[in-house]
This record gives C-alpha cells, structure tokens and sequence, in this order.
C-alpha cells in the first residue's frame, strides 16, 4: 500500500464520553465507502496488558483471538466493523516502554544515547505502523485513551505529530469533546471544548473535525462559535447528542458526511456508500415493542459506585443483539448475590424474570448466594445461561445438590476442599505459585467440538466451533461419569486437552453454561447462537 492512512481520535474535557464508540463508527462508515480499515486502542498504563487491571474501575477486559487480554473498545470496534482484534490493535505505555528498554539492552540503539523523545514516540509509530500493515488496512483509526492535558498522553500525541509531519496529507485527527449542560443555565457550554484545542494546539495538532457530544444536539450558532474559535469550517464541527441506540451513531456521522469529508481530507475518493444494513437494523431495533426481563446475578454488584455497563459490557450487548433478533428489548437487572447470603428466601424472586445469566468473574465472595441463584433457577425451570464462572458454579451447584457430592467446590474457592469439581492444571498451579499472573491464564480462541442432539448444537447448528477464553480453572475430568449419571450433559469439548467447554442439562427447557466468553463474539447484525436460544427460551417462559 502506498498511502496507508491514519485517524487520531482525541478525547476533550473528559473522558468516557464516547471516543470508542466515534472511533467504533468511523470505522463503520469507511468501511461503507469500501474500504478496508482496522483499529487500534493506546492505553496510557504502564500495564502491559488489561489483565491486570481491576474491571470494576477500568471495565471489562476484552479478548482478542489471539488471547491479547485488551480494553473494553475493541470489543466496540469488533461489534460495529466486525473486524477481527489481535495484541496488534492494542498498546499501552507498558509495551512501549518495555521495548525501548528491551532493545537498548539489547545493543539495538548501535551505542546512542536512549531518549523519552523521539525514541519513545517512535517505539509507538513503529507499532501503529505494525497493526496498519499485518491488518492491510486502508485507513488506520488510532484512539488515544483518556484526555489531552493529561501528563502521560504527551508521548502518543507526539508520535501523532511526528506522522503528520512526515506525512501531511496521511493523517486527520478528531477531537471528541464533551459540552456540558449545566442544568442552573439550560444551556450549552462550548468554553471547555475551546480550551481543550487550546491545549491540542500547544502539542502541535490542528484538528480537523470536532465530534461535539452532549445531551442535546449542538445547534448552529455553537457550531459556528467553535468552528471560529478552533480554526475550522463549521460543517466539520458534528453534533453527536445522546443516542437511544449506539448502533445509530455511524448513521448519525453519515448524515453529517463526516464519511465524506473525512476521505477527502486524507484524499481519498468517497467511493458509493453502502449503509443499507445499518439502515434496516436501526429501524427494526425501534420497531421492538415486546421486553424480555433478564436478571444477571453476581457479586461485585454491590460496590462503590462503578457502571456495571462498562465492567460487563459484552454480555450485556450480547444480550442486546439477542433480544432484537426476538423483536424484543431486554430489560437487564443486577440482582447482587449477597442478598440472597443474608437471605436464602429472597431467592424466589428470581421467578419474576425470564431468564436469568451468570456472568464470568473470581473469587470467592458471595459464591454462596450465586449458588443459591442457581439451583432456584435449575429446580424451576427458569432459562439459564451460565458464562465462564457462571458455568463453574453451575457444575459445583449440580454436584452438590444433584449429584450429592457434598464437598463440591472449585479449588479456587477451597484450595483444600476434598472434592474439587473445578481444578487447576499443574501448569496453573505453578503459575499461581510463582505468582506469574500476566497473561497466564487460558486465553484466546480455542476450538470445542459440540454434541449432537444438545442445545447447544440446536443454537450452533454445526459441530465445530471456536469461542474466546479466559479463565485458570477448569472442570475436573474425574466427576464426568456421576454428573452425567445425575443427568448433566457435557455438550461441548476441547478434544486436543480434553476438556468440558459446555454444559448443559437434560430436565430442563433451557440451562446451559460455558466455559468460553461467547460474549465476546455477539455482533448487533449476527448475534451470538447461544445468546439468541437463550433469550428465544426466556421469551417463550414469559409466554406460558
Ligand atoms: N475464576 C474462574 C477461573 O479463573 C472463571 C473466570 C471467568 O469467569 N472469566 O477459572
């Protein structure tokens, strides 16, 4: 490729204001022009990866094929341009800093002084240069995380400037910037949003668009104001109010051309678009009448004041494609699995939904009201959906209550328990020993060959299947025979290791659990089987 090209996409004023899912759209509508474009997230942490970094503050951690344990946006850039995420489509300062050192240990420098500039900043083009090229992208959308102004994006934003510089005409930058609504003054404040360029400006980047987003949408003056006061054209300052859908945003940029305008600013020809999915996909979403009420039990619900939306996004836009393929929205509830430790009888509440997930997660706290969760849910019939964790202790629930193994425990719960339904591998517990956790656990795509004649194989509808995982546990082999014995159902197995990847249950209209993250692979336009039967039972529950 000649020209490869690059979008920066900037956060102003604050972030968590919906730079992913600008990015997540860009992406979409360019993609729509016929070109092949990929993703790339820069974190600030000195982490290497987002394994290590508590989800409850930062947000879910997301898995690419490859096992790269990334941030929750390249879950976005996979649902909105269905494009495949790898380690490539992911730095943080971790990674660059530790191949700065590694090389000069290495004598790569040749015997020069080693610098924070340029060598750092040139350590990131290098690999936003990488990701452009493994992924033969056209167009490379660079998303910088957190806020300008902010000490450690300086580096990245100097690897920004350093490619425009070489490269003019190969590089745009957008700037997402939040205007507040301060409700004592009804109105729009674009100040903030000026300072932030201000601040851009001094870094040596001019932006060229300016995705304005606020509750409302920006009207005519303000964008006149901004476009004078940053140097642009107003048409290239977009309103980008709250949607009631995400999917619309890349509708919403099309509308504004921002397409257009974004290919002719990288001098690219604006091939014919081709939006008519997302057209229709939008319109059937608005036309869901009927709901279908979800309730996702688990543990860290209860805590300070983090947005469970961002700690378990994927499940819940998981359960979001489902549901509208049923013509139906879903209504999720957090329901903490520490009410039902204080009380066991608050359980039979969970009768009131239709079905009802349990979400991955670790350790041990208030495992025993999950468990008490589930064997509700398995003694009444309501549809259940078990995800990593949640097929773990559906497995543990089964042993003990079914299959009356009374001590039945993962060893991650009860390192000593007598009867470890879920265990550890010796090469894990060596890990865990030597306290190697950094992207040690089993991660990635690995493939599971699925039953016949299961509900899993009715969702799949074939035999062979690949799902990301992420997990150090796994189902001990040695209870196989008395759980099918007491009417479980292993449907689905790693063949090459030898491991129980799904379960499911015989007496039941729909359980099943996995020790995969289908989450992971739920598209708005393809939703993920599993989570699609699952809420096709949850909705038929409602019926009867
Ligand atoms: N804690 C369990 C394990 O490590 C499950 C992990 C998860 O739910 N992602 O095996």
């Amino acid at each position: 490729m000649k020209h490869p090209k690059f979008i920066f996409v900037i956060g102003g004023v604050m972030s968590s204001v919906g730079k992913g899912i600008t990015s997540s759209s860009i992406g979409t509508i360019l993609q729509s022009r016929g070109y092949r474009i990929t993703n790339v997230k820069c974190d600030m942490y000195v982490n290497i990866d987002a394994g290590t970094i508590r989800p409850t503050e930062h947000g879910e951690v997301f898995i690419g094929t490859d096992g790269i344990e990334a941030d929750q946006d390249l879950g976005n850039y996979e649902r909105f341009t269905g494009r495949t995420m790898t380690a490539l489509n992911y730095i943080t300062t971790g990674q660059v800093y530790q191949e700065v050192i590694r090389k000069e240990r290495n004598l790569e420098y040749n015997g020069e002084d080693v610098e924070v500039v340029p060598d750092v900043p040139h350590e990131i083009i290098r690999r936003i240069q990488l990701a452009q090229k493994k992924n033969k992208a056209e167009i490379t959308i660079v998303e910088f995380g957190g806020t300008i102004g902010e000490y450690q994006v300086l580096l990245f934003l100097e690897a920004a400037r350093i490619m425009k510089v070489h490269n003019p005409d190969d590089v745009a930058f957008v700037l997402v910037s939040y205007l507040p609504l301060p409700s004592h003054i009804g109105e729009m404040k674009t100040k903030p949003t000026q300072y932030a360029v201000r601040t851009l400006n001094a870094a040596g980047i001019m932006a060229d668009f300016i995705v304005a987003r606020a509750e409302r949408s920006l009207d005519q003056r303000r964008r006149e104001i901004l476009a004078m006061v940053c140097n642009l054209r107003p048409g290239t300052v977009l309103a980008a109010p709250d949607q009631s859908s995400i999917y619309d945003v890349p509708l919403l940029f099309h509308e504004q051309k921002l397409d257009e305008m974004l290919l002719r600013t990288l001098g690219l020809r604006p091939r014919k678009n081709d939006l008519r999915i997302w057209k229709n996909f939008s319109r059937k979403v608005r036309r869901c009448k009927k709901t279908v009420n979800i309730g996702v039990v688990g543990k860290y619900f209860g805590t300070g004041d983090f947005t469970l939306a961002d700690s378990y996004i994927s499940v819940i836009e998981a359960a979001k494609h489902a549901a509208w393929a049923h013509d139906a929205k879903p209504n999720l509830t957090w329901i903490d699995s520490a009410e039902y430790e204080k009380d066991p009888k608050k359980v039979r509440e969970l009768s009131r939904y239709d079905g009802i997930i349990v979400p991955g997660g670790f350790g041990s706290r208030g495992i025993e009201g999950v468990l008490r969760a589930i064997q509700y849910v398995r003694e009444n019939g309501i549809p259940y959906l078990g995800l990593c964790y949640g097929m773990q202790l559906a497995t543990i629930e089964f042993a003990k209550n079914v299959a009356k193994i009374a001590n039945a425990n993962s060893v991650e719960i009860d390192a000593n328990t007598s009867d470890p339904v879920i265990c550890v591998n010796p090469k894990q517990q060596k890990n865990i020993l030597e306290k190697q956790m950094g992207a040690t656990m089993r991660l990635g795509s690995y493939p599971c060959t699925v039953q016949k004649k299961s509900l899993a194989y009715r969702a799949y509808k074939q035999g062979k299947i690949s799902e990301r995982h992420r997990h150090r546990y796994e189902f001990n082999n040695q209870y196989r025979e008395a759980l099918e014995r007491a009417g479980m159902r292993f449907s689905g197995i790693n063949e090459k290791d030898n491991l129980v990847e799904i379960v499911e249950l015989a007496n039941h209209p729909w359980f099943v659990g996995t020790q995969f993250h289908p989450e992971f692979q739920s598209h708005p336009l393809t939703p993920h089987p599993l989570f699609k039967d699952f809420i096709g039972a949850a909705i038929k529950r409602q019926k009867t």
